[in-house]
């Protein structure tokens, strides 16, 4: 899969309007910040475990 906003391969696929699509982890975590008021961002983040990715 690719990353939604650029040409490298994406790292994790989220969802985006109800369609699922995939970001690297630089765009992933602008996504995170964009998203950062809303509780959804704190599951994600348990569930991806982003803090221990490498
Ligand atoms: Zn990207």
């Amino acid at each position: 899969m690719r990353c939604h906003y650029c040409d490298r391969d994406a790292d994790v696929a989220v969802e985006k309007d109800g369609v699922k699509v995939g970001v690297c982890e630089e765009h992933f975590q602008e996504q995170m910040e964009e998203l950062s008021d809303s509780d959804a961002l704190e599951n994600l983040r348990e569930e991806l475990d982003i803090d221990g990715a490498e």
